[in-house]
């Protein structure tokens, strides 16, 4: 063999007795076969083979596997993001004609898709109270394919009902798709719930450290994979190894940085709950949080992320107050090691149920910092945003 020759070809070295506790970085997008009919026969080696990379390394099917046991279910799909996860999750199931019923407080990216992607292929798009599954099973009918659930809703933090609404739906023979980004799979098992899909915006809690994106889709059924397997590969849709081997990485500690960003946020709310600006602050643990008895029924745990709701007129100081912060870091996403805050609108997202309380809600996710930090940094805005409002109504 010339030198040429060998620069090229990959040498095999002894893998026997290297075992590593992380799972190994598998670049490919080729895969070689052994003779010529195994490569005639490789679309028969089915989901669980390897045929081409866009299907699947087995860096990638490391990542799968654990989400699978996690979320109970029988299989999963990795996707670029947490919304493409949504999109995929719906995309195989749907014709012109169809319709899908969303939650009202479901992520905004969602409600964008169906309106503007579903909508220009003929899907008729329609919304649901969160919050009242009667409100659903008026608005079903044998055209509805997909019933979508976010529990808790994205920054209003509605629980979701899951096993009563998967009743409804399946009654009319829908598939039940919830969003389990906020809870993650350690804190809520949709599939066990009733639910037919999962998804995961493994870009927040389970990587951990704001610094890739990636989602998930898991299914209960395995006639579901069909579908979407096929879908992805029409579309092209893959994961890098190297992307899934972060999230691998992140996932390894997602109970010890849930346990303390949970608690974090807990003893920061039991402190500006009572705060004279605060109107309510939405996490599905408090008494006062929509579906808190849903929540304590269904949940295994809670997470980090909570909203404040202002008393009317405050929250346009606000955005001008964030200035003095000095732990809590001005971002969107969530999950990561520091503490985030961003002021998220309401009104515009809503289509049939009516938001009572300010437009702008200060949504935070506290990270992995000393509490004790978090708690001056909070101190220090709610000082700023009194200050801007008393001055603000003072008769000149
Ligand atoms: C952020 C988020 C997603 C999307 O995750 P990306 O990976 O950023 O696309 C999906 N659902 C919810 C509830 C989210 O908060």
């Amino acid at each position: 063999m010339k030198d040429l020759t060998r620069c090229v070809i990959t040498p095999n070295v002894v893998t026997e007795g290297f075992v590593a506790l992380g799972a190994g970085v598998h670049r490919a997008s080729t895969i070689v076969f052994e003779n010529a009919e195994a490569y005639a026969n490789r679309g028969k080696r089915g989901p669980d083979g390897y045929s081409y990379g866009l299907h699947g390394t087995p860096t990638t099917r490391t990542l799968e596997a654990k989400l699978t046991v996690l979320e109970q279910g029988v299989r999963t799909f990795l996707l670029p993001s947490g919304q493409a996860a949504n999109a995929i999750a719906m995309l195989p199931f749907l014709r012109a004609g169809d319709g899908v019923l969303l939650a009202d407080s479901v992520y905004p990216p969602v409600r964008d898709f169906a309106n503007t992607d579903l909508a220009r292929f003929g899907v008729e798009v329609g919304y649901y109270d969160p919050a009242d599954p009667s409100d659903l099973a008026a608005r079903l009918n044998d055209r509805t394919k997909i019933v979508w659930c976010e529990s808790p809703g994205s920054t209003t933090m509605e629980v979701q009902d899951l096993p009563r609404i998967a009743d409804i739906a399946h009654r009319y023979g829908a598939l039940v798709g919830c969003d389990n980004t906020w809870a993650t799979p350690l804190n809520y098992k949709p599939l066990s719930l009733g639910a037919d899909i999962v998804t995961e915006g493994l870009t927040k809690y389970i990587s951990g450290h704001s610094d890739v994106l990636l989602g998930s889709l898991t299914i209960r059924d395995e006639q579901l994979t069909a579908p979407i397997r096929s879908t992805l590969g029409r579309l092209g849709i893959c994961v890098s190894p190297d992307d899934a081997s972060l999230v691998l990485r992140g996932f390894e500690t997602l109970g010890v940085r849930m346990r303390h960003a949970s608690e974090g946020a807990l003893q920061l709310i039991s402190r500006i709950k009572a705060a004279d600006i605060v109107d309510r602050v939405l996490h599905p643990a408090l008494p006062t949080s929509p579906g808190h008895s849903i929540w304590k029924r269904d949940f295994l745990g809670s997470s980090g992320v909570f909203g404040i709701v202002f008393k009317e007129g405050l929250s346009r100081h606000v955005a001008p107050s964030l200035d003095v912060l000095k732990t809590f870091a001005i971002g969107a996403s969530w999950g990561g090691t520091r503490s985030l805050i961003a002021l998220m609108p309401v009104r515009a997202y809503r289509s049939v149920t009516q938001w009572d309380g300010d437009d702008l809600i200060l949504r935070v996710s506290v990270g992995l910092e000393d509490h004790q930090d978090l708690f001056e940094d909070v101190d220090a805005l709610f000082t700023e945003i009194s200050a801007r409002g008393s001055a603000w109504t003072i008769p000149r």
